[in-house]
């Protein structure tokens, strides 16, 4: 059988990366995991967890889906509703985080018309982004197109946000005060974070100061 160059193509970085935390892997084979935070973040491939967070192996549990979206409780799409379940009742994670990010295909899509026929489970996935887009359009005009995705990429990172509070396993936690539910943006072409800022009612850019050269 011929080898797998997507193996061995990983194999060099993969293995020198084992033998730096070989004693992290060891303590969390040995102890289970215990991550602080789960992350929904989109399965663009330029988005890379551990990059985006700084973190290490057992810091955080990520569940990536096409535009962060995270369906109702309910309505038949249960992977995301399984890893929250987990997420916070078994893994007892602090932080559920959705992160929507600049140049998102799935956020573009809404102004394109995409196949029923060919691509039927995409299509109606991208119906749960659809009200942040109608709600953008209904309320606000804008002379540049990348000022109106933005807004509609931030929508969308609130829905997804007011989607989380409608399952029960979320529900509790809020109640009991042992999770908070943050919303961020990450910018492909900065690099930078904007989080939803509650008290403010907007998001807000990362501060500057805080960024390492
Ligand atoms: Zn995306």
């Amino acid at each position: 059988m011929p080898r797998d160059p997507l193996i061995d193509r990983s194999q060099a970085a993969r293995l020198a990366f084992f033998e730096q935390e070989r004693d992290l892997f060891h303590d969390l084979v040995t102890h289970g995991q215990s991550p602080e935070a789960l992350l929904i973040a989109c399965s663009d491939s330029r988005i890379v967890g551990a990059g985006l967070l700084g973190t290490l192996p057992g810091e955080v549990f990520v569940v990536r889906t096409v535009g962060a979206v995270v369906p109702p409780y309910g309505i038949g799409q249960r992977s995301v509703g399984a890893a929250l379940e987990f997420a916070l009742d078994k893994l007892r994670v602090r932080h559920v985080i959705v992160c929507g990010h600049t140049d998102c295909g799935a956020i573009e899509a809404l102004d394109a018309t995409v196949d029923m026929q060919k691509t039927p489970n995409l299509a109606l996935w991208l119906e749960n982004l659809r009200p942040a887009k109608t709600s953008v359009d209904a309320h606000q005009t804008f002379a540049d197109p990348y000022a109106r995705q933005l807004a509609i990429l931030q929508q969308s990172v609130l829905l997804q946000m007011r989607n989380l509070e409608t399952y029960p396993v979320v529900q509790y936690a809020l109640k009991n005060q042992t999770v908070s539910l943050h919303g961020w943006v990450y910018s492909l072409e900065s690099g930078r974070l904007s989080y939803y800022d509650s008290d403010a009612g907007r998001f807000v850019v990362e501060d500057a100061q805080d960024r390492q050269p």
